[in-house]
């Protein structure tokens, strides 16, 4: 068996997983203390989770292969650097290794979810391959010929921090207009709550699509095709670039499968004149839905 550790903007995920699939999970969200003490809570949050399952399933370490962790940002030998969560070259390798004393592999979330479904789920059938992990941020990968492509210096593939807007909103990474200050689940929630003036602090995800988003779609008809069309101008110039077989969507956004908005991003984007060649690339959301990176973390 095996430790996945989902690390996530407001949240930490534990999973213990059994060849590709997650037998269980447990998980924790960042409090409002957390946050001014971030690299101390990481270490505590991960611990009482682990412990937590070792004692649900009577289990020790020792039946422990490994640790996996996916986590937002750039990695580089096990240091992460995330502007999301507020590190800066932050050994959690070392840290998690010194505790466990377990083989121990750190990288970014978005890398872990691709090869999950790029070796067993909505992309396993492709070999060029593309897929956008929309959540708090938006990060990704892109595959070719079956190979994930990996640059020598840092993660590469910010796809979030692309920019979309001149000038646009400012970022956490110090730019302003990246793509997903428009079109990241968190985006949409803010600027769908600010409409409305309901306060979005512990909204989840899965309220704001099943509920706020069909209760109130007169009034925020608008900021859904706001959305939408930003979203489409960046994953068009993704499908410019690596004139993929497949565009997988992973994170939160996974969940829209067969909700209005993904089905129009989809028509959007199959219209004429919206990439440079006319065939366009199939569309499909994560199998593993947002679990795609705690699995993807251990692999
Ligand atoms: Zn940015």
């Amino acid at each position: 068996m095996k430790i996945g550790i989902d690390i996530g903007g407001s949240h930490i995920g534990v999973g213990l997983i059994e060849g590709s699939e997650l037998k269980d999970t447990v998980d924790k969200f960042f409090s409002l203390e957390d946050r001014n003490d971030i690299e101390n809570a990481i270490l505590r949050n991960i611990d009482e989770l682990v412990n937590q399952l070792l004692f649900k399933y009577n289990i020790s370490l020792e039946n422990i292969e490994s640790i996996g962790v996916a986590c937002p940002g750039t990695v580089t030998d096990g240091k992460i650097t995330s502007w999301n969560l507020g590190l800066k070259n932050y050994n959690l390798k070392s840290k998690l290794i010194e505790k466990y004393n377990l083989n121990v592999t750190v990288r970014n979330d978005g890398k872990c979810a691709a090869l999950m479904e790029k070796k067993y789920g909505a992309m396993k059938d492709f070999d060029d391959c593309v897929f956008v992990n929309i959540g708090t941020g938006i990060g990704g990968a892109a595959f070719l010929g079956g190979e994930l492509l990996e640059p020598k210096r840092y993660s590469g593939f910010e796809f979030g921090h692309m920019t979309l807007v001149k000038d646009g909103i400012p970022c956490t990474c110090g730019k302003k207009g990246c793509f997903e200050r428009y079109c990241s689940i968190k985006a949409l929630k803010t600027r769908i709550t600010k409409t409305l003036n309901i306060d979005s602090t512990d909204m989840s995800g899965q309220y704001l699509r099943e509920h706020v988003m069909v209760e109130y779609h007169d009034r925020i008809q608008d900021d859904i095709n706001e959305f939408i069309d930003y979203l489409r101008i960046g994953i068009c110039n993704l499908i410019d670039i690596f004139e993929p077989e497949v565009v997988c969507f992973g994170g939160s956004f996974s969940y829209y499968e067969g909700h209005p908005v993904l089905e129009k991003l989809i028509k959007e984007i199959n219209k004429a004149g919206t990439t440079f060649n006319e065939e366009k690339p199939k569309i499909v959301t994560a199998f593993f839905k947002n679990d795609a990176g705690i699995i993807g973390a251990t692999i």
